[in-house]
């Protein structure tokens, strides 16, 4: 698989005024897929997003906010005060070395909260922007009732992996998921999803371009708003 961020030595990253920062998580993907799910299709979309757009991708932040997840093995879940205490760490950094905007692609929903307070608190200091994009959003409509770890999400992994063959069984989701109930509570197998699925590669394909499609046009408005 090709690198998922960028590869160059620092004396060609001088002057970069945009860059690209993937954020995942290890957690549970229902018994079809593996628990970097998230942080994959996040990696893979901030690369290609930066390479077309003209940026540096970051490497991915493996771990997210995934508290909804830990009855099942070996989730890890980061405490949303030290996660975005670390981020601001990453922010200062970039921000020291000159960039002006940074895009966060978010692949993980547990993530998203903290994310919008986070970000949106650095940028209002007035220095570097940040913009949290989470890619999902644009293929929402078309996902219907897949909640987590369906099929939406297997045939993308599938399409970024390269294979086929990822087959799972999920149980509908009910209100109070992955807000006050766990997602042991919501599903046995860890997807929240109506039924059985399979992955299907062309599905995946559609929709992670649907994806890349939305983040650029959402990365090229802020660059435009802020003449980069
Ligand atoms: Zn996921």
């Amino acid at each position: 698989m090709e690198a998922l961020h960028s590869l160059e030595p620092w004396p060609s990253m001088r002057g970069a005024r945009v860059a690209v920062l993937p954020v995942g998580s290890w957690e549970q993907h229902g018994e079809a897929l593996p628990l970097s799910t998230d942080s994959l299709v996040a990696a893979s979309l901030a690369r290609d997003l930066a390479s077309r757009i003209g940026a540096v991708a970051l490497p991915v932040l493996p771990y997210g906010v995934s508290p909804e997840h830990m009855d099942f093995p070996l989730t890890v879940a980061i405490d949303p005060v030290h996660y975005c205490l670390f981020l601001r760490d990453v922010f200062a950094s970039l921000e020291r070395h000159g960039v002006r905007l940074l895009i966060v692609v978010n692949g993980h929903g547990g993530n998203v909260a903290v994310l919008d307070a986070c970000t949106r608190e650095y940028s209002l200091r007035g220095g570097m922007r940040i913009l949290h994009l989470w890619p999902w959003e644009a293929v929402a409509g078309e996902l219907g009732g897949e909640m987590h770890a369906g099929r939406g999400e297997a045939s993308v992994a599938a399409y970024i992996l390269g294979r086929s063959g990822f087959k799972g069984r999920g149980e509908p989701g009910r209100p109070g998921c992955f807000s006050y109930l766990r997602t042991a509570e919501c599903s046995g197998t860890g997807s929240i999803y109506p039924g059985e699925y399979e992955s299907d590669v062309e599905l995946g394909e559609r929709l992670y371009n649907t994806m890349l499609g939305y983040l650029e046009e959402k990365a090229r408005e802020a660059m435009a708003g802020l003449g980069l």
